[in-house]
């Protein structure tokens, strides 16, 4: 579990981001806080950094928007006191950039865009069984992204670093497009499908391409675990970014209670971007750079 630091400004940041910051007693963040400075950075890159606004470097190489570091409130507290506050920005964008963010729960108002109607599907190497996605309420935008680990959050972390399973989710997902395309009469697009993290690595921002019956293009991120459908998941920025650009053809096909032995699961499936069907909570692991 990663320690955190909270400010009275209501901002935290990882207790050893803050500690290994360099110092600084120049330029426009002096004495500014650096907590403060971490959280934003984060939070710019989750939702965007601003374009077009002044940079201020430090002499570390770090920036950070002018304004921001002008408006930070000042703190002469805890570890981040006289530490550069351009830096922290530039980790905490960094940490948001990089890390994981973990999705919680699916809303209630999206279990009318499942792709398919409910229906067994028997796959080549197992069997996908097609089911509603689990009811949940969308939950209350926290203010501050959280920097704390939970068990739950630690074990679909381990299960989602699990390659094997991530690969044997895809597997499935792969056979079950080629099932839906080949009964419906489309073995053309069929032979098209794509296992696109398998030939490209993660960076596509999604693992296979499929087809609707068509031929619209879907561009597929499955998520595997063992535990049921509301287990919480992991998805990369990337993947995020990716959903938000190709909402039209995206689709998230959640695989859930996984069992290896007889390799089959359950699946749900959601379309469109992934922030509008999940509460999404930023979240920094251990075993990274902060
Ligand atoms: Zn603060
Ligand atoms: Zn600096």
């Amino acid at each position: 579990m990663i320690q955190s630091e909270n400010c009275k400004h209501g901002s935290s940041a990882p207790f050893s981001t803050l500690q290994g910051l360099p110092e600084s007693q120049t330029k426009t963040g002096r004495h500014k806080c650096t907590v403060c400075a971490f959280q934003k950075g984060f939070e710019d890159a989750q939702l965007g950094s601003p374009l077009l606004v002044e940079l201020e470097q430090c002499h570390h190489k770090s920036s950070a928007p002018l304004v921001l570091l002008r408006d930070l409130p000042w703190s002469q507290a805890g570890a981040g006191r006289h530490k550069c506050a351009t830096c922290a920005y530039g980790f905490g964008f960094e940490a948001g950039t990089k890390e994981s963010t973990i999705l919680v729960s699916l809303f209630s108002d999206r279990v009318d865009q499942i792709a398919h109607p409910s229906k067994h599907i028997d796959a080549l190497l197992g069997k996908l069984i097609l089911s509603q996605p689990p009811k949940f309420s969308k939950l209350e935008k926290s203010k501050h992204p959280s920097f704390k680990g939970s068990k739950i959050m630690d074990r679909s972390y381990r299960e989602l670093k699990n390659i094997q399973l991530g690969r044997a989710g895809e597997l499935l997902v792969m056979n079950y497009e080629c099932e839906i395309l080949v009964s419906g009469g489309r073995k053309d697009l069929a032979q098209k499908i794509i296992h696109v993290s398998e030939l490209e690595g993660d960076g596509a921002g999604y693992d296979i391409k499929s087809f609707q019956l068509d031929g619209k293009t879907k561009y597929i991120e499955v998520k595997t675990t063992r535990g049921s459908a509301n287990t919480p998941f992991f998805i990369t920025w990337t993947e995020l970014e990716f959903s938000k650009q190709n909402y039209d053809d995206y689709y998230l096909y959640r695989v859930f209670d996984f069992d290896s032995a007889s390799n089959s699961g359950r699946l749900f499936v959601v379309q469109g971007k992934v922030n509008d069907s999940f509460n999404l909570s930023p979240t920094i692991f251990r075993g990274s750079r902060v």
